[in-house]
């Protein structure tokens, strides 16, 4: 049942992540990074126009994964008196690029820590083979593929370096090996319409190997290539315009955990963002009342329950 009135929630209009995790686990769940002090390989051709590296590598990447956990974990409780679960999250970079070795290692160590109930690495899709999906099923942890959109043009774009060929590719084999993936998506590449963010949605709902899409607005950071490119990038305002025109035909089954790019201080953002998340998280639902947006209400994907992480 939807609310009216005062203390209108996201979770009722969207299928949120955040949400099916406190169901899942019984509490709240948070994700906590963990670095292997690795180099994306994408780097040496040049990198993808708008990745800031300081925004993927913390501080603490010298550290053991127990070390990172302890240090993250310890942060997030402070203060907190609920109970809450932690998932570690192999973020930083390409973890697929990794070798398996040394991933495993971490894996295992990450597992061990009483704390984590989960693990979710990602990767690209180009750096995804046999033998990383091997040690993700072992240790059933949950993929996160940096598809962005089905375009090649917009991949070119981006410098991703990689083809929709190789999404395609590797979802098959993810869907093989028996694990569930999440999405990454941009949008608001230069040069896509609201039909072309359409098909990659449709594309994503055709998939039930995908469980889970991370959206993600275009900022152009201080330093990048995007930065200083003269791409017309939507700001917040027009970004939560097209979120509101494709948030219905995301199928309802596919859990949200990410809206918009990560909160940023403002001296690391160019020209086109402003504001806080926590602002703009305000402003979508807003519109999202006003415009009796509700996720999934214009796929024709039925309903399928999600499975375990
Ligand atoms: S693939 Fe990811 S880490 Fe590598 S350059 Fe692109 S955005 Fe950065």
């Amino acid at each position: 049942m939807l609310p009216n009135g005062s203390g209108k929630r996201l979770e009722y209009k969207l299928n949120l992540w955040s949400e099916w995790a406190k169901q899942h686990y019984g509490s709240k769940v948070f994700k906590v990074g963990v670095s292997l002090n690795s180099a994306c390989p994408n780097r040496a051709e040049g990198g993808c126009i708008f990745c800031l590296q300081d925004t993927f590598t913390p501080e603490y990447k010298h550290q053991s994964t127990t070390e990172q956990l302890n240090t993250s974990i310890d942060r997030i409780k402070r203060g907190v008196r609920r109970d809450l679960k932690f998932i570690a999250y192999f973020q930083d970079e390409t973890m697929g690029a990794i070798p398996t070795e040394k991933l495993e290692s971490a894996f295992k160590e990450a597992i061990q820590h009483p704390e984590i109930v989960g693990l979710i690495v990602s990767t690209r899709p180009d750096y995804c083979s046999d033998e990383f999906l091997d040690v993700v099923s072992r240790y059933n942890a949950f993929l996160e593929l940096g598809m962005q959109t089905i375009h090649n043009e917009s991949l070119t774009l981006l410098n991703r370096n990689h083809s929709h060929n190789d999404t395609v590719d590797a979802l098959k084999r993810i869907e093989n090996k028996g694990i569930m993936a999440g999405v990454h998506l941009i949008v608001g590449i230069p040069n896509e319409s609201i039909n072309d963010i359409l098909e990659t949605i449709r594309y994503v709902n055709s998939k039930p190997v995908i469980t889970d899409v991370k959206l993600h607005n275009l900022v152009a950071f201080k330093g990048t290539k995007l930065a200083i490119s003269n791409y017309t990038l939507p700001n917040i305002n027009e970004y939560i315009q097209i979120l509101i025109k494709i948030i219905p035909y995301l199928a309802e089954n596919k859990t949200i955990s990410r809206l918009f790019t990560s909160n940023l201080s403002q001296s690391q953002i160019a020209l086109n963002i402003q504001g806080e998340k926590k602002l703009w998280l305000n402003q979508l639902l807003q519109e999202i009342y006003t415009k009796n947006i509700l996720q999934g209400l214009q796929s024709s994907i039925v309903n399928i329950s999600r499975p375990n992480l």
